[in-house]
């Protein structure tokens, strides 16, 4: 069983900013859709300066990890996102403080408190049309999936799931709400995003 360690989160890390590189144009076209056309662009700047700090220093615990993360996320990247996934990052880094390795549920209340940072920093609900559903949805499968990898696999499995239901939503925060009934039809951007690097976590164990 793969430890989910120091080493995992750097993976994790540098795999994320693989996917976002990876699906850039994606999510570029996601936002010009219903916002204005630069997530792609936005997680892109915010990942690389997270592998840019990464090639610098090497953190010595996944909470280390991820507030690097959250440090990089937030003063590189403007916008809605970089504070929410910042906000996201931090959280999550302060509740898997002092653990060495995570387990089943060390993932589920790391993946908690960074829902619960976006909810609070944005005050978006479920079924708003944010990246809150694919949050939300992926903290509660990770809750008594197994162990941690087991965690992470149900994080992400739900967290596309989460994200492709946003589809038919009418958007009421950000950007997108202000399409109104316009926005229904697209999938929202960030949670899109979301659902990348939950899968990129999974990756980085398992690969
Ligand atoms: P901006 O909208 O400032 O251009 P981005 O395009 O980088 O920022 O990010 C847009 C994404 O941010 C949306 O797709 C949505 O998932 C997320 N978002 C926007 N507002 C909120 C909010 N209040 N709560 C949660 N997520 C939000
Ligand atoms: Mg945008
Ligand atoms: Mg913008």
């Amino acid at each position: 069983m793969p430890e989910l360690d120091a080493v995992w989160a750097e993976r994790w890390l540098r795999e994320s900013a693989r996917v976002i590189a990876e699906h850039r144009e994606e999510l570029i076209d996601l936002d010009r859709a219903i916002g204005d056309g630069d997530h792609g662009e936005n997680m892109d700047r915010g990942f690389r300066a997270i592998v840019a700090k990464l090639d610098e220093e090497t953190p010595d615990s996944v909470a280390a990890a991820l507030k690097l993360a959250a440090m990089m996320l937030m003063s590189k990247v403007g916008g809605a996102a970089g504070p929410l996934y910042g906000t996201a990052y931090l959280r999550a880094s302060t509740a898997v403080s002092g653990a060495d390795a995570l387990d089943g549920s060390a993932v589920a209340a790391m993946l908690t408190a960074g829902r619960d940072g976006i909810v609070a920093r944005g005050k978006a609900e479920s079924g708003d049309k944010t990246m809150v559903d694919a949050w939300t949805p992926a903290a509660e499968a990770a809750q008594d999936a197994g162990d941690g990898v087991a965690a992470l696999s149900a994080a992400a499995d739900a967290a596309e799931a989460g994200a492709q239901a946003t589809k038919p939503l009418v958007a009421r925060k950000g950007r997108a709400s202000y399409l109104g009934e316009r926005s229904a039809g697209h999938l929202d951007p960030g949670a899109v995003s979301s659902a990348y690097i939950l899968r990129a976590a999974v990756t980085a164990a398992t690969s």
